[in-house]
């Protein structure tokens, strides 16, 4: 398993070195993209590499010549990696219709970054409409035809089912690995889940399935020789955790150094990327459509208004969270919006929270930590 985390931190560490060497090395096109809602089965079955992107390491100063420093550190540091050219191995970049952020990055990179092709997927906002079904259809149909186009290539149904198959596969072994370790925490420490699931968004989507595939593997046998004695494992809290990206894993150390395990999560570099499966007995879009309706919503759509607040509660119930830890990027409207509806759905089910909003890159651990440790205190 070392050689297994060895490699997926190298690509958590680098993602714009793995996607130039995978360029190289297979040949392949490479397609940007920041948000959940982008349709990777559609990229892969037109034979490219589908790269989230998660902002920069770096400091931000040409994005901010044209975004105010109140937008999220995401949105300015894929910016700015755009513009100072950290991005030019991608043959494009694509945007999903989300938060206003993400829309107004899309204007900014279409104007200002030059290279590749620029394909916007207006995706619809209310999911829980009549119409909605129809229209995602034909948006996801339009997206194709578009991709198809720039990628100058054609995909066909079994390229499609292909690509559903895969990502479904990889869908429930993440889904396997997030059972695993909730009934026993001790199995992987939650900065290396993060790490593997920020891995899987990033990496050759078939070399995704073999790592996983090890990775489940290995967790079971650990199970099998612990028995399930959870006495074996640190005790630990168990808690959940809610937000649109955990683009720090490390912020789990000061979690468990604290005395606590996130478990499972509400997060779209967790269990909102996996949760849903793709049906596979039907046209291919149209079972993609769907799974964009079904699956867990985030805040920059709408499916009725206590939607989100019911899954939050339902999650925590049926993993015994203790508490729940929100973790917004600084900015964040969309979040920010839902929190006070989020934060009174649980209070009424006396579920304690705690929100934090952090930036990249993180602040001193001391302030963070203290916070953690006077929540699970008081747990
Ligand atoms: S929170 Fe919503 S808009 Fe933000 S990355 Fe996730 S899916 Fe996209
Ligand atoms: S959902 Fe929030 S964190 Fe994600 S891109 Fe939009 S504003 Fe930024």
């Amino acid at each position: 398993m070392q050689d297994i985390f060895e490699e997926i931190a190298d690509v958590v560490l680098d993602p714009f070195a793995y996607g130039r060497k995978l360029k190289a090395d297979t040949g392949k096109k490479i397609v940007g993209y920041v948000c959940t809602y982008a349709p990777e089965e559609i990229i892969l079955a037109a034979g490219a590499h589908p790269l989230r992107l998660f902002g920069t390491t770096g400091t931000i100063e040409r994005a901010d010549a044209h975004l105010q420093s109140y937008c999220c550190s995401l949105v300015r540091g894929v910016l700015e990696e755009g513009l100072k050219g950290g991005t030019d191995f991608l043959d494009g970049m694509i945007f999903p219709h989300t938060c206003d952020s993400i829309q107004r990055l899309s204007d900014l990179w279409r104007m200002n970054v030059t290279q590749g092709f620029h394909l916007d997927a207006v995706l619809p906002v209310k999911l829980d409409t009549q119409s909605a079904r129809q229209y995602m259809i034909d948006v996801l149909h339009r997206f194709k035809t578009d991709l198809e186009r720039e990628l100058d290539c054609s995909s066909t149904d079994n390229n499609l089912s292909k690509a559903i198959r895969l990502m479904n596969e990889n869908r429930r072994l993440l889904r396997r690995i997030y059972e695993l370790r909730s009934n026993q925490p001790g199995l992987m420490t939650g900065d290396a889940l993060y790490t593997l699931v920020k891995a899987t968004m990033i990496m050759d989507r078939e070399r995704v399935r073999e790592v996983l595939k090890k990775v489940v593997e290995k967790m079971e046998a650990e199970k099998a020789s612990q028995g399930t004695d959870l006495k074996s494992v640190p005790i630990t809290k168990p808690l959940l955790m809610a937000g649109g990206i955990c683009n720090q894993p490390q912020i789990h150390d000061m979690i468990e150094a604290a005395g606590g395990a996130v478990i499972w999560d509400d997060f779209c570099t967790g269990s909102r990327y996996f949760e849903t499966l793709i049906s596979t007995d039907k046209d291919p879009i149209t079972a993609i459509a769907e799974r964009f309706l079904q699956r867990a919503v985030c805040p920059a759509k709408h499916a009725g208004l206590r939607n989100r607040a019911e899954g939050i509660i339902r999650m925590a119930r049926e993993r015994k969270a203790r508490g729940v830890i929100f973790l917004y990027l600084k900015f964040c409207d969309p979040h920010a919006f839902d929190y006070p509806y989020l934060k009174a759905a649980l209070d009424q089910e006396g579920i304690p929270s705690l929100l934090l909003e952090v930036e990249d890159p993180l602040p001193a651990e001391g302030q963070l930590q203290t916070r953690f440790e006077a929540f699970l205190e008081m747990l």
